[in-house]
């Protein structure tokens, strides 16, 4: 689920992050739409127009800023590419934790320091988590994104697939406009219309950004003090806890039942009574907090204890990969070194044609992977770890090629 091009990437971040909400929410389609550029597209505008003014928008905004925007044929192709394949562990994280990232964050975190003991002070969040997401969103505010979000935002609204959630993004970004945050021709982002430093979607940017210098105005594009008191902010707002960290890499003794990696959430006390340890081998501190494993590449792969920050980061964005990315990169930011256990690099990225024979033989077999969906997902990790635990065979919900293989009966490419 990642492009080379890291505006596309965040487009389609924002896309996973939203996919629940989104899929909800475009339950309740308004009555017509556009499903084309012209007349049809012009009539959806003026639609959008009259719910945005309805909606407080100021009519002055909402006429100039929508007489303005065009239909984006691009966008369109970019909402509906499906990757082929799935992103391994290991190619997602080496893609976005590496040592030139860890050392412009290093430099970034002193260079910034007065303003990250500030934004730590307000909202409790320690300042290499906040360079981690700037880091993740933005290569630290090297790229935004070049799409003019009131177009991209119009054009997916004018679309049946999301446009509930759409309309809903474009109404809050004309408000942003109306307050005065930003002109309409440099509010420029993703193509899904995230914006600025952090990659905020227009309706996050209203509930939860700042004003961080004190200019009066909220700026995420060219205000770095404002981009990161409201990355702060929102993570605050988000229940982030200061007393912990984000979880950590632990260590699993041999012969370790790794269906215990499904979620549940075990006390410290617990973990370290089944023999987990730290990443270098010393026992769990004794801390009144629970947490899940989290075994992203499977049992050949590194571990982690997801603790409640963890979780909070998910709010930020829905995907284990990322929130143990920004858990990572602030660790390493901070002055930790590399993981203990790297993940696998061999492991093959399985295309949406293996994963749907995969869950075809698993329900063939009676282990319920649900409808098969060609996408990876807790029903279809349940379904591989009973299939494993009948075989005998390490219980990780991981798709390794040798149960691939093994269920499939099908070599990989
Ligand atoms: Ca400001």
């Amino acid at each position: 689920m990642h492009n080379k091009q890291s505006g596309i990437h965040c487009g389609q971040r924002i896309f996973q992050r939203l996919a629940l909400t989104a899929g909800l929410l475009s339950l309740a389609l308004p009555a017509a739409h556009a499903d084309s550029s012209g007349d049809g597209f012009r009539q959806c505008v003026d639609r959008l127009k009259h719910q945005a003014i309805e909606a407080g928008v100021s009519e002055q905004t909402a006429s100039t800023v929508l007489a303005e925007v065009e239909h984006l044929d691009r966008v369109i192709e970019l909402d509906r590419r499906q990757p082929e394949f799935t992103t391994t562990f290991a190619d997602y994280l080496n893609r976005r934790v590496n040592d030139d990232r860890v050392g412009k964050g290093r430099e970034l975190l002193q260079e910034h320091q007065d303003l990250l003991k500030r934004v730590t002070r307000e909202t409790g969040v320690p300042a290499p988590y906040l360079v981690a997401f700037w880091g993740l969103e933005t290569n630290f505010g090297s790229y935004f994104g070049k799409m003019p979000v009131p177009s991209s935002l119009a054009t997916l609204a004018c679309d049946p697939r999301r446009s509930s959630f759409f309309t809903e993004q474009l109404t809050a970004a004309l408000r942003i406009i109306d307050e005065g945050a930003i002109t309409p021709a440099q509010m420029e982002g993703s193509w899904a219309g995230a914006m600025g430093h952090v990659q905020f979607m227009p309706t996050v940017f209203l509930r939860h950004a700042v004003d961080g210098d004190g200019d009066g105005k909220r700026d995420l594009w060219n205000s770095l003090p404002d981009a990161m008191m409201s990355a702060g902010n929102f993570l605050q707002d988000l229940g982030w806890d200061p007393d912990y960290r984000w979880g950590r890499e632990v260590l699993l003794p041999a012969n370790f039942d790794y269906a215990l990696a499904d979620g549940r959430r075990l006390g410290l006390a617990e973990w370290n009574r089944l023999g987990v340890t730290d990443a270098f081998g010393n026992p769990l501190a004794d801390e009144p907090i629970q947490a899940a494993l989290v075994v992203p590449s499977g049992h050949r792969g590194p571990a982690f204890l997801a603790y409640h920050n963890f979780n909070v980061i998910m709010g930020w964005n829905r995907s284990e990969f990322y929130a143990i990315a920004v858990g990572h990169l602030a660790d390493r930011i901070a002055g930790a070194g590399m993981l203990q256990n790297p993940p696998p690099e061999d492991q093959p990225n399985l295309s949406r044609d293996h994963i749907l024979a995969l869950q075809q033989s698993l329900n063939d077999q009676g282990f319920d992977s649900g409808e098969p969906d060609g996408i990876m997902g807790p029903a279809t990790r349940a379904a591989i770890r009973d299939y494993q635990e009948a075989n005998r065979r390490v219980a990780d919900g991981y798709p390794s090629e040798e149960i691939l293989n093994a269920l499939t009966g099908k070599q990989q490419d």
